[in-house]
């Protein structure tokens, strides 16, 4: 008897030392008793959606196009759809919508032509197509099976199953802007589909506060995102907003390293300029594109730096910095290629991470690299320099093909504050930040608590000012509360 004590004495000891274990390594919010009965709700959504998968080929270990609509099937995804998830903080416009819905939106214009050829889609307005242009409305009307037609067109501007072995994903990803920019370059097409996806985000998708990263935005185009947002506003839907002005990091065809050199430092400037003019909108630079193709950040590091003394000098206030940066399989943590040194390219060693750092980053976009550089995480950890996680596109794109491994949780685990983002949800055929949740629950086991973790992260690792947090916290704990009574009336 007594030894039985003894033991259950030890077991219980060993009980305790292993959840302050778990608690120290696994850090999470706490959950209110009423948030306890929803995560039990949310556990048995889990389980059903795992249950539907083969244990040794679950989704998450797909190409993501292969099973987008088993996860948009799931009850799991509508529970994650109508949780209120605070801030995405890291989209691209031009592809943060629904491609499947702007083709819908346009495919019955008489003025709306395809190019067998490139690919591409195009609105000419008052313009006459060439020979080599395909009318839409005409291929639809024409074809045996017109919904066969609509997906095989939509094919193009959205990554589908058979582009899982393509020798190259990036390069057929980055053809898509180009055939779908004649669609959004037209007026109204343009601007319905940025509407539609402002609206996607607020109201379906729960969002309650956007940054997107834009590329080399005019006052014009900051403009009309803010008016699109004043416009929600006027039907009595929130959404707040942020810019981040991006320029890519490839050298373009036909031109020289000097035109390179100071189209960056332009760009860093024009940042700071329209930061200048519009302080409660445009809040720093980035440079972006496949970091394993384009120029490092170590030889980007003086054009940031000369632009800084600019925005210092002309402005007062040093411009700040939301880098694409550790997007890579490239070695890292070893000494840099002579090429990535003294020429725009990277060669085979992608340092990013180190320089993201030293540049005093405000955040990191993917930020996957820093799993291989232990030391250099404890100082991002302690140094609160936040990653902006975005699991399909980085399983997409051939960084993480088994989401299971991807690099968040212990990067997470390790104190490292993280976000879930979508950033080109429109090419995945996502079209919002739900699926990346899913996919981040199902992969990483996640629970409540760790989902709610991610998005308070989301707000407090916001663009914005303390008290605009503060008031950003505030209407997102409204939402959470109400969402949390919503679901305990189903129990
Ligand atoms: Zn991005």
């Amino acid at each position: 008897m007594t030894m039985l004590i003894i033991s259950l004495l030890l077991t219980t000891n060993y009980a305790d030392s292993r959840e302050a274990v778990l608690r120290q390594i696994a850090p999470i919010v706490e959950l209110s008793s009423e948030e306890m009965l929803v995560d039990s709700i949310f556990e048995e959504l889990k389980a059903d959606a795992v249950g539907q998968q083969e244990p040794w080929n679950p989704w998450v270990s797909q190409f993501f196009p292969l099973v987008r609509e088993d996860y948009m099937g799931t009850d799991l995804y509508e529970f994650l759809l109508a949780i209120p998830k605070g801030a995405v903080l890291h989209v691209h416009p031009s592809a943060m919508g629904d491609y499947f819905a702007l083709f819908d939106s346009v495919s019955s214009r008489n003025d709306c032509y395809f190019n067998p050829a490139s690919k591409s889609f195009r609105l000419f307005l008052d313009s006459i197509p060439g020979d080599e242009w395909l009318s839409v409305p005409q291929l639809l009307a024409t074809a045996p099976d017109q919904a066969a037609m609509r997906d095989s067109l939509i094919d193009y501007i959205v990554i589908d199953e058979s582009d899982e072995h393509l020798e190259d994903i990036w390069a057929e990803f980055e053809r898509i802007f180009g055939r779908v920019h004649g669609l959004l370059a037209d007026p109204d097409a343009g601007t319905h589909y940025i509407y539609q996806a402002f609206y996607n985000y607020a109201v379906n998708e729960n969002v309650q506060h956007i940054e997107l990263r834009s590329h080399t935005p005019s006052a014009g185009g900051v403009e009309f995102y803010q008016g699109i947002v004043d416009s929600l506003a006027g039907q009595g839907i929130d959404i707040t907003l942020r810019i981040v002005y991006c320029d890519s990091r490839y050298i373009y065809p036909g031109e020289t390293i000097d035109d390179f050199r100071n189209r960056i430092t332009g760009s860093m400037k024009s940042a700071a300029d329209l930061m200048a003019q519009y302080p409660d909108i445009v809040v720093g630079a980035d440079v972006y594109s496949e970091e394993d193709k384009g120029a490092t950040a170590f030889y980007m590091a003086p054009m940031m730096e000369e632009a800084r003394e600019y925005s210092m000098t002309e402005y007062g206030f040093e411009l700040p910095l939301y880098l694409h940066d550790g997007e890579s399989s490239f070695p890292t943590g070893v000494p840099d290629s002579p090429v990535s040194l003294t020429g725009p390219y990277p060669g085979t060693v992608n340092n990013n991470m180190i320089d993201a750092y030293l540049l005093g980053a405000e955040r990191v976009g993917h930020g996957i690299e820093l799993q291989k550089l232990p030391e250099l995480a404890s100082m991002y950890a302690s140094d609160g320099i936040p990653l902006e996680i975005c699991p399909i596109s980085n399983q997409v794109l051939g960084y993480v093909p088994d989401l299971r491994n991807h690099p968040a949780v212990p990067l997470m685990r390790s104190g490292i504050r993280i976000s879930i983002n979508p950033d080109d949800p429109a090419i995945f055929g996502s079209n919002g930040v739900t699926c990346d949740f899913v996919v981040a629950v199902l992969a990483w086991d996640l629970s409540l608590a760790d989902v709610k973790c991610l998005i308070m992260n989301s707000i407090e690792d916001a663009a914005m000012t303390e008290e605009e947090k503060t008031e950003l916290m505030d209407s997102w704990e409204l939402r959470w509360d109400e969402f949390i009574d919503s679901r305990l009336e189903d129990i």
